[in-house]
């Protein structure tokens, strides 16, 4: 595909000042390629070199882990954390723990999570971090001893006006409690300088179920702009972690009917369709015995288990009959023969739970094709603004009921699908939320930076 002389110039900016960052080349070209569109209206973005500072990280921090695993033997992991942009609030945004863990991946997490957080309509920049320590495999007192030395060092970088970390891939409540405990233990305050907290010392009630849920209201948004329902639908759900747990869990409340599940061992597609009852088995299974979801098709009858097969050109999670697909693992999980299955086989609708899960030839497909396709950062932000109402709960020292934080969420993720599309038709490209997201989410971060100077 042909590129503008915009688009073309900034990323051979972006290849030869970061090379060897595939995943953030890939982040910013799709944000580029909507980006043209305003920066023709708005020649002060221009001038101002708005886009060459927003990728262009305020800071970036990395750092050296040194722990003890069970048998003594002394480990030497990297830490990170990269602090994109504070233009519109204190750094917000993840922590990933996994071996793949390096600076292009963070780097494209952390500008996806400014343009995110600013569609979230809280006033919130964004970050991101983590390590490339696995905590698959890991006893409970090595993640714990892991967790205390990595925020022994990123203690000094973080604060609850400063940058807020949360969880991500490989962090969920258990890694942000030993991490909480460290902060605590080194600064000798109680202050709401994470979010994903244990409910009874300054978490949010539905902060858990929060991406997955919000992932759901926004297919089921973009579905009501073409009088459909969930209802009925057979959905492919990918991951078995956080996100994709709680996405299912809504899509039954929903009527819906989701019959995929996924880890990096492989999928399992059960025809009869992921029940509350499995869903609760899948639960135990991930969150209490940590095991994988190969189990689910020993537990139930008619379920099969297909184990990844790296010799494959495809995911043949992607290649089944459905209406509606939320990847919801990790990035380039759909690649080019993936999207063309997906919609060879029917898919009319995808909410992306998962950061960056199409690549960028995927997305033009899905495009092309014009059906219903919400893109991460506008899709998956019920996370992230849940985590925003989470710092207000912590600075207000009162915390709202589920019913007030659902009802909080879920006007948000109607207001950002209203945002992307009534943005994507002011700029001359009705239905393709892509560009309404980078757009809505770009324009409100970029004129707070020309308000504020160089
Ligand atoms: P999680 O609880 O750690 O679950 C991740 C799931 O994806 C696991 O089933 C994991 O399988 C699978 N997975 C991870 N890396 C993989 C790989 N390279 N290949 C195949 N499978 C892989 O993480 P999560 O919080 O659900 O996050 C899932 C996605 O949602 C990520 O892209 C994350 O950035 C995004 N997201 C999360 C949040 C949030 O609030 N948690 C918010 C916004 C976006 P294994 O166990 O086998 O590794």
């Amino acid at each position: 595909m042909s590129v503008s002389p915009f688009v073309r110039d900034l990323m051979a900016g972006v290849a030869a000042r970061n090379p060897a960052e595939p995943e953030f080349h890939q982040a910013v070209q799709e944000v580029a390629e909507s980006l043209e569109l305003v920066i023709a209206k708005r020649p002060a973005y221009r001038t101002a070199r708005i886009v060459e500072r927003l990728i262009e990280p305020e800071r970036v921090v990395m750092f050296r882990v040194v722990w003890q695993n069970d048998r003594g033997e002394v480990q030497v992991n990297r830490g990170y954390r990269v602090q994109m942009n504070s233009a519109i609030g204190p750094y917000k945004g993840g922590l990933r723990f996994h071996p793949s863990v390096n600076l292009s991946i963070l780097k494209f997490l952390a500008f996806e999570q400014v343009l995110k957080n600013s569609l979230t309509t809280l006033p919130m920049g964004g970050g991101k971090g983590g390590s490339d320590f696995d905590p698959r495999g890991k006893s409970d007192d090595e993640v714990m001893r892991f967790c205390q030395s990595f925020m022994t060092e990123l203690s000094r970088h973080i604060g609850p006006n400063t940058d807020v970390p949360a969880g991500d891939i490989g962090v969920g409540g258990r890694e942000i409690g030993y991490l909480f405990g460290q902060y605590k233990r080194l600064r000798n305050e109680f202050t709401g300088v994470l979010t994903g907290k244990g409910i009874n010392w300054g978490g949010s009630l539905m902060r858990p179920e929060a991406t997955g849920y919000g992932s759901v209201y926004f297919a089921a948004e973009m579905l009501n702009t073409r009088k459909e329902v969930l209802e009925g639908r057979t959905c492919l759900v990918s991951g078995s972690g956080n996100v994709a747990q709680y996405t299912v869990q809504k899509l039954l409340q929903f009527g819906a009917t989701p019959v995929t599940l996924s880890d990096s061992e492989g999928y399992i597609y059960d025809e009869a369709g992921i029940t509350t009852e499995k869903l609760h088995f899948v639960m135990e299974l991930k969150n209490v015995r940590r095991g994988r979801i190969r189990e689910y098709a020993d537990a139930f009858k008619g379920a099969v288990f297909v184990p990844v097969d790296p010799s494959l050109d495809h995911n043949p999670l992607w290649n089944h009959t459905a209406q509606c697909a939320f990847p919801s693992a990790t990035q380039n999980e759909i690649n080019a023969k993936d999207a063309a299955n997906l919609l060879r086989n029917g898919v009319t609708v995808i909410s992306e739970g998962a950061n960056m899960p199409t690549v960028l030839d995927g997305v033009r497909q899905f495009l092309d094709a014009g059906i219903l396709y919400g893109p991460a950062k506008a899709a998956n932000a019920g996370g992230v603004a849940t985590s925003g109402l989470e710092m207000s709960q912590n600075s207000l020292r009162l915390p709202w009921t589920w019913e007030e934080v659902d009802a909080k969420l879920h006007t948000i993720m109607r207001t950002i699908h209203r945002n992307c599309r009534d943005t994507a038709e002011a700029f001359g490209t009705p239905g393709n939320y892509v560009n309404g997201a980078n757009i809505a989410g770009f324009t409100k971060v970029a004129d707070a930076m020309l308000d504020q100077g160089l």
